[in-house]
């Protein structure tokens, strides 16, 4: 299927239109940005990996039963997905202490938790993504009751799939956020992408940091931060 017109231009990718209205491309970029917006950097050819490795992980997970809006990845940039809107929540799910769950609780990075925890956010630039719970996102019509009790099953099964995959690999899931979209039928679907952007990787052994970490807190070693994940997962 062949780009028409580009639809929307975001912080990490761009999003074309196709012949077909269910479907739609995503062109991933090397532009990256943090801390809301202020932090703004490019990191050199974080597209190629970050387009690959969420596509593979896709597939791990819809072999595992999670559905998604993979489709066909079309080149090293580029993949086909189907169409969906975007249910405007950030969905966080944290097996071990970090970020910004560190700061807010005044803890500790690197506590690992008994069960995972899940938490979401109102996905609104304008109000900085605000932490909201379900009876908020209810409220505000983000989504049905039906919706958030699919996403919450959704996350917590990817959490689980995703944790053992990278054990196998030598890394360590430390937490993550995932995007869901709903298909025209109401479906809804994982979407976005899980990447070193959207997940925190640390290194079983060593604990070091193997994602956008580096690049938020000015650690240097970006790059190969990436490219270690990405030859990790494609054995390379
Ligand atoms: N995350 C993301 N996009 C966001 C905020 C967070 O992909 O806009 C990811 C982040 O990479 C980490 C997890 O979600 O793996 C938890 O992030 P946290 O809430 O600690 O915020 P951060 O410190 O990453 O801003």
């Amino acid at each position: 299927m062949k780009k028409t017109e580009q639809l929307y231009e975001g912080k990490a990718k761009k999003v074309f239109a196709t012949e077909d209205k269910d479907f739609v491309i995503v062109s991933y970029k090397d532009d990256a940005t943090a801390l809301d917006g202020l932090k703004k950097g490019t990191i050199g050819g974080k597209g190629v990996v970050n387009n690959r490795m969420s596509n593979f992980l896709m597939q791990i997970l819809e072999k595992e039963g999670v559905p998604t809006h993979f489709v066909e990845e079309l080149s090293e940039r580029e993949t086909l997905v189907r169409k969906v809107s975007i249910v405007p929540l950030e969905v966080i799910i944290r097996n071990v202490s970090a970020g910004h769950f560190a700061q807010r609780y005044g803890v500790e990075e690197g506590i690992v938790f008994d069960e995972p925890t899940i938490e979401f956010s109102y996905k609104n630039d304008d109000l900085h993504d605000p932490l909201l719970n379900e009876y908020h996102a209810l409220a505000l019509k983000l989504a049905t009751k039906e919706e958030i009790s699919k996403i919450k099953a959704m996350a917590f099964k990817g959490n689980e799939v995703l944790k053992a995959y990278f054990l196998k690999l030598g890394v360590r899931l430390i937490d993550f956020k995932l995007e869901f979209g709903k298909l025209s039928d109401g479906k809804i679907v994982l979407a976005d992408e899980i990447s070193p952007d959207t997940c925190r990787f640390w290194d079983v052994n060593t604990n070091e940091k193997l994602d956008k970490d580096r690049f938020r807190r000015d650690m240097g070693g970006v790059e190969d931060a990436y490219n270690e994940m990405m030859r990790r997962v494609f054995h390379e």
